[in-house]
């Protein structure tokens, strides 16, 4: 049996400057060496912005944080002339593991396609960093598709041309769920889930499909996360607003205890 180590994932959006990132950091790891945390049991991932990672790289590599940092989206161009991009390139040179894609934010405040989000995917492999593809229903999509039929759609987009034994993780982040304290419930997570994993299997293949994280997002608390993580086809979570409280993010890592 492949065994896929739970992802706890921290998106920041657009929160905490670099003084406040290492701030942060530092008391998320003494946190979690309080509680004798091991990363090999569950992984945990923060996502500052742009300006805060070479701080974060800095602070983890220096003190030996067992924990991972990402960026919260990337170019899908190496070089040139594309002002405010950043490229995958930049991104790997900082020791970046992890990339948020097709965030429903990236997708409505900024326009991002399903092909920008192919291409930005395609981008982040190329430069060896794990793209995590947020797909999810908006609540108008639920009303008229049901549930799984736009997250599929847009992780189908997202996955073309990708070949079987690629690292990715997927997101199911329902934009109803987002931001707004009414969280999916662990049965619905479950569903979505297990037909993203179908797509998977169907265009990657079964053993890439089973070796895949699939992450629930949308108003996750650690209050919620255990049921979440009950669920076969859940592997983990993408956090928002409960990302930025060191207490909390802390408590979700924990949800076993
Ligand atoms: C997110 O934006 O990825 C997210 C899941 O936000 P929240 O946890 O605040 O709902």
């Amino acid at each position: 049996v492949l065994k896929r180590t739970p992802l706890i994932a921290g998106n920041w959006k657009m929160n905490l400057d670099h003084l406040q990132a290492i701030a942060f950091v530092q008391k998320l790891a003494w946190s979690l060496e309080d509680a004798k945390h091991s990363f090999d049991d569950v992984e945990v991932a923060v996502f500052p912005p742009f300006t805060d990672l070479r701080s974060v790289q800095t602070l983890v590599a220096a003190d030996k944080l067992g924990l991972a940092y990402g960026g919260q989206d990337i170019s899908e161009y190496d070089s040139g002339a594309y002002t405010g991009e950043i490229s995958g390139q930049f991104l790997a040179q900082l020791d970046t593991k992890f990339v948020i894609i097709g965030h429903s934010e990236r997708r409505t405040l900024h326009g991002e396609t399903d092909e920008v989000v192919a291409a930005k995917t395609k981008a982040a492999v190329k430069h060896g960093i794990v793209p995590i593809i947020c797909v999810g229903e908006t609540a108008d999509d639920l009303e008229k598709h049901g549930q799984s039929a736009v997250p599929v759609a847009q992780l189908t987009a997202a996955i073309e041309g990708l070949k079987a034994g690629v690292d990715i993780v997927v997101a199911y982040e329902p934009v109803w769920a987002i931001g707004s304290g009414q969280a999916a419930t662990p049965e619905q997570a479950e569903t979505v889930g297990a037909a993203l994993r179908a797509v998977l299997a169907e265009k990657l293949g079964a053993d890439t499909a089973a070796a895949t994280r699939i992450l629930y997002g949308g108003s996750v608390k650690s209050g919620n996360i255990a049921g979440f993580m009950r669920e076969p086809n859940v592997d983990g979570a993408l956090v928002g607003g409960a990302s930025l409280d060191v207490t909390e993010f802390a408590a979700i890592v924990r949800y076993q205890k």
